[in-house]
């Protein structure tokens, strides 16, 4: 019998034999926890939620903004 391990990125589950690759992998991920975000909001009337329709994000370390829509 064989006995394997893996190591499980934190961000996106993935699965490595290699730590080193595991590792590199989470530190790849961009967190929200210290990024700029900024909300696009409509009316009352057109989105009674009042949830944003357009999230902007920018990442630390980073000057470019990106978009996500609902
Ligand atoms: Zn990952």
């Amino acid at each position: 019998m064989v006995t394997k391990t893996l190591y499980t990125c934190q961000f996106c589950n993935t699965d490595y034999a290699d730590k080193e690759k595991a590792m590199e992998c989470e530190k790849n991920h961009k967190v929200l926890g210290t990024a700029t975000i900024m909300g696009d909001y409509k009316s009352l009337k057109s989105i009674p939620d009042g949830c944003p329709t357009k999230i902007k994000v920018k990442f630390m370390g980073s000057d470019k903004w990106i978009e996500y829509k609902r």
